[in-house]
């Protein structure tokens, strides 16, 4: 039977797995919970009846989910009678935000939060830590946030300056911006109500490369401490050359103590270590990096990365914890516990060789996919009159949805494959509002291919659906793109 034309009135997204419509509808609120065991992880069964509904799930995510699917089936105080059998195609389901190159604040993460529940997301990677900004404060570091946190302008709306901050001076708004970080108390809270929504949050910690902030407030930490002269965060978008020098005993404790607070501040499995776009002009010319190369026994200074990625696998395993980086990171080298996140699928930009989520997963490690051309949500959305402005690419709907995380990799491999990820950078993303514009519908899109995979139903089916879902999220006042 063609389920989705049965139940287009009742538009839920992500589709369930397997869906009934059994005729009628009731008003009937009362809800009991059944346990069985063999209800797939974040699986449920649902049952609405005329005699109520009935809740059938192993874990406590799994009731979670059937809850939100109940919201969305509810018109006004009624129900459609359904029987329903849902479980999720991938285990990771993310999306990510990018907090340093704009604040968003604890109000936006938290409807961000309440947003990616509602579509079944239960990974929210938090990038904390950057060129331009340093969002976290640590204990012992008070100078993180003093310098790394507040930055003298931006680049201005409509402008685009990656270059160096003398180049692009004339694209710069000469606004002062911050100081914006998060506190311990704030973590704190904003860690246990992403826990009830059954969200995990991956915290975000670049090395070596994307220090810039942390390097402004400790020089020293720097190959060349006169670079840092201005005390503040890099100021235009682009790739910074200064990196963290890796010849330094003190630049690496420094890390240490950043990720040991880090992983006991949030409970999550998983670290991200960043590990992209990390250039080694600096090592090169370095005699402290130089002298780190001779002791390691190491090549050249392509071979520090590797040499670092592998010390803080291994320095977060020994905390209970599993390392995520880049693609990059997985240069050389890398223990195969370490886990991929894969967002390039052809090689781009000076001296950043590719390894692929696909030769990740060969390789034997666990991947994250999050391919730059169906992910990037900063990528334009090609539709008429958009208000807002992108850092390039084209990324429409359809696009989005057509995704398919295990695309390229042999069948073999595929077990490796942990699930996908939609990701928001901000370089051109100044507030909630852009954001949100950005992120809806399109997130919807990849919400329903993380939870379905080859099952997804079609985008015209999607589309459909979406119609009615989009008031939803506009209900909420979300500010959600136009479908085209
Ligand atoms: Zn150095």
């Amino acid at each position: 039977m063609n389920i989705s034309l049965i139940l287009a009135a009742v538009a839920l997204v992500p589709q369930p797995a397997k869906l009934v419509e059994t005729g009628g509808t009731t008003k009937n609120a009362e809800i009991r919970y059944v346990t069985d065991a063999a209800v797939p992880a974040e699986g449920y069964r649902l049952k609405v009846a005329a005699d109520g509904i009935t809740v059938t799930s192993s874990d406590a995510a799994g009731r979670y989910y059937a809850g939100v699917t109940l919201a969305q089936l509810k018109d006004g105080e009624t129900w459609p009678c359904v029987e329903i059998e849902d479980a999720p195609a991938y285990r990771w389901r993310g999306a990510h935000l990018d907090e340093c190159r704009h604040f968003f604040g604890k109000e936006t993460v938290k409807q961000m939060l309440d947003l990616m529940a509602q579509h079944k997301l239960n990974r929210f990677h938090w990038h904390l830590t950057e060129d331009q900004g340093w969002r976290l404060d640590i204990p012992g570091y008070p100078e993180l946030v003093k310098y790394g946190a507040v930055r003298s302008a931006s680049v201005r709306h409509g402008q685009r300056a990656t270059k160096g901050s003398k180049e692009d001076a004339d694209k710069l708004n000469g606004v002062k911006y911050g100081p914006y970080f998060y506190t311990e108390a704030d973590i704190r809270e904003i860690v246990a109500y992403a826990a009830e929504r059954h969200i995990v949050i991956v915290p975000e910690i670049e090395l070596p490369g994307h220090v810039f902030a942390a390097l402004a407030a400790y020089p020293e930490f720097a190959c060349v401490p006169a670079n840092m002269a201005s005390r503040e965060p890099r100021l235009v978008w682009g790739i910074e050359k200064d990196v963290l020098c890796l010849g330094n005993d003190k630049a690496i404790k420094f890390m240490e103590d950043v990720l040991d607070y880090v992983c006991r501040l949030f409970p999550g499995d998983v670290v991200h270590i960043g590990g992209d776009e990390c250039p080694q002009v600096r090592w090169k010319d370095c005699p402290k990096c130089q002298a780190r190369i001779k002791a390691e026994g190491l090549k050249d200074e392509h071979g520090l990365q590797p040499w670092i990625t592998r010390h803080f696998v291994k320095f977060l395993e020994a905390r209970g914890k599993r390392a995520l980086g880049w693609d990059e990171y997985l240069l050389g080298d890398v223990p195969k516990s370490a886990i991929g996140m894969s967002w390039r699928t052809r090689r781009q930009g000076a001296g950043h060789a590719l390894v692929s989520g696909a030769q990740a997963a060969v390789r034997g490690h666990d991947v994250v996919m999050t391919p730059n051309k169906f992910c990037y949500l900063d990528y334009g959305q090609c539709l008429p009159n958009d208000p807002f402005q992108y850092i390039g690419g084209k990324l429409p709907l359809e696009m989005c949805y057509s995704f398919d995380p295990c695309a390229d990799v042999p069948a073999e491999a595929r077990k490796h494959i942990l699930g996908g990820q939609c990701n928001n950078w901000s370089e051109y993303t100044w507030n909630e509002y852009d954001l949100a514009w950005k992120m809806w519908p399109r997130t919807c899109a990849l919400a329903e291919v993380f939870w379905l995979g080859d099952a997804k139903p079609g985008f015209a089916d999607f589309k459909k659906r979406m119609a009615t879902h989009r008031g939803r999220l506009i209900a909420q006042g979300i500010n959600c793109a136009p479908l085209e």
